[in-house]
């Protein structure tokens, strides 16, 4: 049986706790709960343009992955 994913900052387990989120480094979809996170993910992505998927944990925010839209592919 395959170890479960295991959030490193606030040890959440299981896949359920591991969410993506498409964003946009101009105009990210704001939602009023997720503030803190979307402040994370803007930071992650000062240095980019363009769309991607960012993959993290639903429990805290920490975020394991940004990926560029056309890679679907992720290795935990
Ligand atoms: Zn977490």
């Amino acid at each position: 049986m395959a170890a479960e994913p295991k959030c490193p900052e606030c040890q959440a387990r299981g896949l359920q706790y591991i969410v993506s989120a498409v964003v946009t480094a101009k105009a990210p979809e704001a939602k009023p709960q997720d503030t803190g996170l979307l402040k994370r993910i803007t930071q992650a992505l000062s240095d980019t343009s363009g769309h991607f998927a960012v993959v993290y944990c639903s429990h805290c925010g920490y975020i394991y992955n940004v990926l560029p839209l056309y890679v679907y592919s992720v290795s935990l």
